[in-house]
């Protein structure tokens, strides 16, 4: 039986998904794996790269706020992961640490589970975070046109570069770039359980005819989800993201490829079931 020695790090850790998550995957696939979670603070970073370097661990994922404090550490990085100037997940070889991002993929994949090919598309993404910068990327990377709205354009100059426009998130600016695009997606944590602050004023969707992304995960129905749903609109929330992107990773840990959607389909009912009871 094949053996994995993983772990998940950031600061805070404490509601990570990532352990269940990757047991599930590792379990379907009959890997004997240990997937840990690790509370660590920045100061604390390299003795914890030093510790998996000694311990013998096969990866580690990433979440913040090390997505970028991890690229001095690597001997290599995933020119996907180098565009997007952040990691979400390491793989070790020999001592050697080399850096990826299943961010993009995992929600292309996810996208591509309900009939829709991001490369075709005129995306209308909200937020500029790190979030958003993985989506733009591996959206322009495919072939699509983005239109990036969030609360202070001029911090969005990461974005700039061929494919993609920026404008203001206010209602003007939704309203113009749901008249423009055939798919939204939101890359604020707008709407996520645990934050005060919502969409308050939807009827931009009035004009606009295409799918809705949200990938906030939890509530499972968002305002934003909930109300495209209302108007008939194609929506998918942040679940089908969050898998598809450990799916991706536990195959790079893997050092080998397997049937992804098959697995998502499997992981998505576990978690389902864990997050929203049902
Ligand atoms: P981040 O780096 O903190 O970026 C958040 C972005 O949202 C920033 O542009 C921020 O703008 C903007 N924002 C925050 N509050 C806002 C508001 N009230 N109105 C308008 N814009 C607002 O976070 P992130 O890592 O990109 O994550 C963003 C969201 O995606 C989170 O909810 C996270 O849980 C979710 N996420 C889901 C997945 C998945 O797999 N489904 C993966 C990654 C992230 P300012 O810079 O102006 O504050």
């Amino acid at each position: 039986m094949r053996s994995l020695k993983l772990a998940v790090i950031g600061d805070p850790i404490a509601h990570t998904l990532s352990p269940q998550i990757h047991h599930a995957i590792a379990g379907k696939l009959g890997v004997d794996c240990s997937y840990t979670a690790h509370h660590v603070p920045l100061a604390q970073l390299e003795s914890f790269v030093e510790m998996v370097r000694r311990e013998g661990f096969d990866g580690f994922n990433i979440t913040i706020p090390h997505k970028q404090n991890i690229i001095p550490y690597l001997a290599g990085l995933d020119p996907y992961a180098a565009s997007c100037g952040a990691v979400n997940t390491v793989r070790i070889q020999d001592g050697n640490l080399y850096g990826y991002n299943t961010d993009g993929d995992g929600l292309k994949a996810a996208l591509a589970a309900h009939g829709i090919h991001l490369g075709e598309r005129k995306v209308l993404l909200l937020g500029a975070g790190g979030a958003a910068l993985s989506i733009c990327r591996k959206a322009v990377e495919t072939g699509a046109e983005v239109h990036l709205l969030c609360r202070d354009p001029r911090k969005a100059a990461a974005f700039r570069g061929p494919h993609v426009t920026i404008g203001a998130m206010d209602r003007a600016g939704l309203c113009w770039g749901a008249s423009q695009a055939d798919l939204l997606i939101n890359a604020t944590p707008l709407g996520m359980s645990g934050i005060p602050d919502d969409f308050t004023d939807l009827s931009f969707l009035d004009g606009f005819s295409g799918a809705v992304c949200d990938i906030v995960y939890k509530p499972a129905e968002t305002t934003l989800f909930r109300e495209s749903r209302q108007r008939g609109l194609l929506a998918m929330n942040g679940l089908g993201m969050l898998i598809y992107q450990a799916v991706y990773a536990f195959s790079i840990f893997l050092g080998e490829s397997f049937d992804l959607d098959e697995m998502a389909a499997h992981v998505t009912k576990v978690m389902e079931q864990s997050l929203y009871g049902g």
